[in-house]
């Protein structure tokens, strides 16, 4: 039924147990998976190098979280491709669904947020707001 599905993960628990969810999804339909992770946006008045240097400890922290994800995923017969794109969340998310044409989005109700008396953060919630497709949501 899904053939295209994008997980999207931030190094949270809820995230893990998303993509091991999208990873049972995707074996069990055969499905493509295109995991993507945000970067906070990068403030531009920090010049260079400082903005060059904070950039890439970004892109390494945003690295650590895609290799941990592909291991709660595991292997998948379709093809697994990575996206990762300058934040905020919700529109990086939605804006890969939309070039990617994703036919389902993966994520978890809570993210790395303090606020425990959340039952959705602020990311899921605008997803599931604005996505075209069908949201999956796991807590
Ligand atoms: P808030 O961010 O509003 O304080 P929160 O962190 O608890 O609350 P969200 O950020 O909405 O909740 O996280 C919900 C889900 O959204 C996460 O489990 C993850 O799937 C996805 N998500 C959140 N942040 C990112 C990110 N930077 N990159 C990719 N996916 C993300
Ligand atoms: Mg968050």
């Amino acid at each position: 039924m899904f053939k295209n599905m994008l997980i999207a993960v931030d190094g949270s628990e809820h995230g893990w147990k998303a993509a091991q969810i999208a990873g049972d999804l995707a074996r069990s339909m055969g499905a493509d998976l295109w995991l993507v992770t945000a970067y906070d946006p990068l403030p531009g008045y920090l010049g260079e190098p400082n903005l060059q240097n904070a950039l890439n400890v970004r892109l390494a922290e945003a690295e650590q979280v895609v290799q941990r994800a592909k291991q709660e995923i595991g292997e998948i017969p379709g093809a697994l491709r990575t996206e990762i794109l300058e934040g905020p969340a919700a529109e990086a998310i939605l804006a890969v669904a939309e070039s990617r044409q994703n036919d389902l989005i993966i994520m978890g109700t809570r993210g790395l947020g303090q606020l425990r008396g959340l039952l959705l953060g602020s990311q899921s919630q605008k997803v599931v707001s604005h996505a075209t497709c069908p949201v999956l949501l796991v807590r």
